[in-house]
Order: structure tokens, then C-alpha cells, then sequence
């Protein structure tokens, strides 16, 4: 295996840059053909070793830096004031912490922009866990009780008392957590604890 086939397969064949399929049996000299780019960021730029390499389209390539890297927002999301992708992550990787990444009119399209920017960010930093996802099957009648007393802000209070035990064990039982970046897990495994690494 060459180089170009190691790390085109570590990138799924998708371009680091736009998130599209390359084709690993097109020309290196043809625009949309493969080629390696070389991951330049401040965080990088001051770290020792070489900086990590990166599949490219060939016409994506940043040419070690040259360009400066961008990731735009796709234009399906209705996001407001979004932050510039590899400049807020950046300072992720470097200082840890939170970034703002866009407002959003409403809670659907947070949403909507949240599942995106953890899909994308899985891909940019394949090592950050972006997603946690707690089974909380065998604590239900807990998470239950939890949310009855705060039964005002269901639509219907009355809807809670209505369903059956078998009902309550489904909605209570699965929880999803964003938590969009850590540097905790640094896999993509399931993670089952909420608090892991906040001291
Ligand atoms: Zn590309």
C-alpha cells in the first residue's frame, strides 16, 4: 500500500476539506483526483514531528499551507453568525474549553445544525468524541419521576400518566447527550459516563 491508499483509506476516501467522495482510481493530476495534503494549524505549527497528512481532491489541496484551509457550512442549515470551522476548532485543539459555533432561529434547526457539525467534526478530527449517548434503560422509573416534576412543561401534563410502563421504559430509557467537543473518549466508542474527565 502506498501512502496516498493508507491514509486516502484513514479518510474514507472523503476530501478533508469539502467532505466529498474522492475516487481513488482517478488520475493524481486530474482536479478531482486524489492527492495528500498536509494539515497545517497553529496548534500543529508549534507542535514537534511532522504535521498529519490529509486526503485531498487534487483542486481542494491547501499546497502544505499555502491556501488557507476552509470548511464552509452547507446551505441547507439556517444558521446565523456561523463561526469559520478550522479557526474555531483550532483553538479547541489548542486551549480545550467551548466555541460558539452559530446561532439558529429555532430549536429544530439547532438541531439540524448540531447533528451536522458532529457528523462533520467526526471526520475533521477523527479522534474528538462528539457525540455521547447514555442507556439509562435500567434507571427509568428514576429519569421518570424526574420529569414528572417538572410536568408543567410538557404540552399535556396529563399525557405522562396515561402511558403504560412498557411506554415510559422507551422514553425514558435512551438518552442522547451533545457534548460537540471533548477531547475526552478520543475514539468514537460509545460513551457511558456523562461526567467522564469533568473534575
Ligand atoms: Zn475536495
Amino acid at each position: 500500500m502506498s501512502r496516498l491508499d493508507d491514509i486516502g483509506s484513514a479518510d474514507g476516501w472523503r476530501c478533508w476539506l469539502c467532505d466529498e467522495p474522492v475516487d481513488p482510481t482517478m488520475s493524481v493530476n486530474d482536479p478531482r483526483g486524489p492527492s495528500l495534503d498536509t494539515r497545517i494549524t497553529k496548534a500543529k505549527a508549534k507542535a514537534k514531528g511532522a504535521p498529519p497528512e490529509r486526503l485531498a481532491h487534487r483542486s481542494c489541496n491547501t499546497g502544505k499551507g499555502a491556501t488557507a484551509p476552509e470548511i464552509s457550512w452547507p446551505d441547507h442549515l439556517f444558521v446565523v453568525d456561523p463561526a469559520p470551522i478550522i479557526a474555531s476548532t483550532g483553538r479547541l485543539e489548542r486551549k480545550g474549553g467551548r466555541e460558539v459555533m452559530a446561532r439558529c432561529p429555532d430549536q429544530a434547526d439547532a438541531d439540524a445544525a448540531a447533528a451536522w457539525l458532529v457528523d462533520r467534526l467526526s471526520r475533521l478530527h477523527p479522534g474528538w468524541a462528539v457525540t455521547t449517548e447514555i442507556d439509562a434503560t435500567a434507571h427509568w422509573p428514576a429519569v421518570r419521576a424526574a420529569a414528572v416534576c417538572h410536568g408543567s412543561q410538557f404540552p399535556d401534563p396529563d399525557t405522562l400518566g396515561r402511558l403504560t410502563d412498557q411506554e415510559h421504559r422507551r422514553l425514558w430509557g435512551c438518552d442522547r447527550y451533545y457534548r460537540a467537543y471533548s477531547l475526552v473518549n478520543g475514539g468514537r466508542a460509545v460513551e457511558r459516563d456523562l461526567f467522564e474527565g469533568v473534575g
